[in-house]
């Protein structure tokens, strides 16, 4: 059984023109540990949280994480919407709402609704790995989880991709407080009949 040490080493060092054995290396005390193999969802965390902080850094004047708020976030995600693939038409767009749109426009592409929540949601649990308290983590402010919810909606308005409501096959209006109060003014009416008819289709 060939050694699987050994052979780490050639692919490591790589010189495969030269034909003769590599010498032993005794000053290898404690070869740096390899990692265990991170999921992907852990390498991909680990990926966001290097990039946001390469991009704060960045910044004119520098910031650091510990002054991050939601401000730098924002910032953020705006600036990754240069590298989106998702095609958001805008106000005016004649494809404005269409799931398939039948031709060309030049709306911008930016980064989809659903990347960015997951986004957010890998440097959350980054910034807090990395030390930060969870009581003022920035990635969980309400800020940010109101501009995540209005680029929901604004997308999924001009995508024409509608919110997968919840099954609603039978309405009962007795659940619903609004149509409740209806149903019940209808009732002194002896109007139910019309009431189910209008209100159960939906
Ligand atoms: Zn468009």
């Amino acid at each position: 059984m060939a050694s699987p040490s050994n052979k780490g080493k050639d692919i490591a060092e790589g010189s495969s023109s030269q034909p003769q054995p590599q010498p032993p290396q005794p000053q290898q005390p404690q070869s740096p540990s390899n990692p265990p193999a991170l999921s992907w969802y852990e390498s991909q965390k680990q990926q966001d949280w290097n990039t946001f902080c390469h991009y704060i850094r960045n910044q004119q004047p520098p910031v650091h994480i510990s002054q991050c708020g939601s401000n730098q976030i924002l910032d953020f995600l705006q600036y990754l919407n240069q590298f989106g693939k998702t095609k958001v038409h805008v106000h005016g767009c004649v494809f404005f709402g269409q799931v398939e749109p039948a031709g060309h426009c030049k709306c911008p592409l930016k980064q989809a609704w659903g990347s960015l929540d997951a986004l957010i949601g890998r440097l959350r649990e980054a910034y807090e790995k990395n030390g930060g308290l969870p009581e003022r983590n920035p990635f969980a402010s309400g800020g940010i989880r109101v501009f995540l919810t209005e680029v929901r909606d604004s997308q999924a308005k001009a995508r024409g991709v509608p919110y997968k409501k919840r099954k609603q096959k039978k309405t009962n209006p007795m659940k619903n407080s609004h149509c409740f109060w209806k149903f019940c003014k209808l009732l002194k009416q002896k109007k139910v009949k019309q009431f189910k008819k209008k209100n159960l289709s939906f």
